[in-house]
């Protein structure tokens, strides 16, 4: 057992939080109050590489493990959570759907520009009437001739209104259920294919967009993978999509812990800093342990990741204590910073509204609750 990380990873970790405090915190107020993406990050994390991290080099990513991965996101999500999901998730959902199902040609098409971060690909599986329940998709794909005909819509698409293209999770028949669905790639420009931006609590430098597809014809070859086998596959660039997101939020609990032990030092009331009281210590210390444990809990399962070992109920757990603990960790944040963390002036208010997101998506914290409960117990509370 190593509890070091290695010198590449330190070096991969020291790289990107340079990047998280020079190139992102500076400007991501002016972002987030504009409500616009940054398109030049995105490229600027394209040239060093950050985009196509955990993707292989071969297709123009870089070929990290998954645990120097998670570093890159733990890091980057410190100066924001949902600016790294917007600029460097793509890849990791779409990036992994790719290469696990993708034809050559498809991989030569998309990963190369997607990881110099010239394409952007977002996945779409949720649907107004299947969110959880990714089974349940009602968005319809029929074969005339040579095309697909797409019918539907798919809410909450991470960078839905700013990809190029859409890998869109389909039903092509009904009668079949899950063995009827298919990922097909949907480009921008196809006639019937519109986006508009969903109105989220967080992410407001970001883009989350509601998608409707109206007799959106594509050619037969924009099918990724085989009819019957979409849902796995999007369940795979999903597993991996939590992962990420986990460490993400380790970074947003990290920042808010350094956030409160400089401002508590900072403040004075009743003659005093208020770090020196008693309540406020064990707030922060509780912040500093919960970190600590599970930091090595999203590591462990980024490491049983890397090595293609099981990792259900250990990723289940990082996500769902991960999350959970930045949505707590940056509630905290605000309690220590009183009325001032409430306002922009701090940097806890964007982590709190960005940290209520990281419960939900890549699966919820009940979904995940019942996940470690279904491998535990050998029985499904889901019917
Ligand atoms: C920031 C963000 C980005 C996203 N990006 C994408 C994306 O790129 N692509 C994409 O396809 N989707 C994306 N989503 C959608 C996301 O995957 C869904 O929101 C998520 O799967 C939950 O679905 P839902 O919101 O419809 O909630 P529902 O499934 O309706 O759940 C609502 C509540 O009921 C609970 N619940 C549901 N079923 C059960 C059960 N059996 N037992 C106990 N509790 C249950 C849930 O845990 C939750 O608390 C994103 C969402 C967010 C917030």
């Amino acid at each position: 057992m190593d509890f070091e990380l290695s010198e590449e990873q330190k070096m991969v970790r020291d790289m990107a939080r340079k990047f998280a405090e020079q190139e992102m915190a500076p400007i991501l107020q002016e972002y987030e109050h504009e409500r616009k993406i940054n398109f030049e990050i995105i490229k600027k994390m394209g040239d060093l590489g950050l985009l196509g991290a955990h993707l292989p080099k071969e297709y123009g990513g870089v070929g990290l493990d998954y645990v120097s991965a998670a570093i890159i996101w733990e890091q980057l999500s410190q100066a924001s959570w949902t600016q790294t999901l917007n600029s460097l998730g793509h890849g990791v959902l779409a990036g992994t759907i790719l290469m696990k199902a993708g034809s050559e040609e498809q991989k030569q098409k998309y990963l190369p520009p997607l990881c110099r971060g010239e394409m952007i690909i977002a996945t779409g599986a949720v649907e107004p009437n299947a969110g959880s329940d990714a089974s349940a998709v009602e968005s319809k794909a029929t074969l005339d001739g040579r095309e697909w005909v797409i019918n539907g819509a798919k809410n909450f698409i991470s960078a839905g209104g700013i990809a190029d293209t859409v890998l869109v999770l389909v039903q092509t028949d009904k009668s079949l259920g899950t063995k009827g669905m298919a990922l097909i790639a949907v480009d921008r420009d196809t006639p019937g294919f519109s986006s508009s931006r969903a109105d989220m609590i967080g992410d407001w430098a970001g883009d989350i967009s509601n998608l409707a597809f109206v007799d959106c014809r594509v050619p037969e070859e924009n099918l990724v993978g085989k009819v019957g086998r979409g849902l796995q596959n999007a369940l795979a660039g999903i597993d991996m999509a939590r992962l990420f997101i986990s460490a993400g939020a380790i970074g947003m609990a990290q920042a808010c812990l350094d956030a409160c032990i400089k401002y508590t030092k900072e403040r004075y009331q009743f003659g005093r800093p208020i770090a020196s009281f008693q309540l406020a210590q064990k707030a922060i210390a509780k912040i500093q342990a919960e970190v600590f444990a599970i930091r090595w809990q999203v590591y462990y399962a980024a490491e049983l990741k890397s090595k293609g070992l099981p990792h259900g109920k250990e990723l289940s757990s990082a996500k769902w204590l991960s999350t959970e603990l930045a949505l707590r960790a940056s509630a905290e944040a605000i309690r220590l910073h009183g009325a001032y963390g409430c306002t922009e002036d701090y940097p806890v208010a964007h982590h709190y509204r960005d940290a209520a997101m990281s419960t939900i998506l890549g699966g919820t914290t009940e979904m995940h609750i019942l996940t470690i409960g279904r491998e535990l117990l050998g029985t499904s509370a889901i019917v």
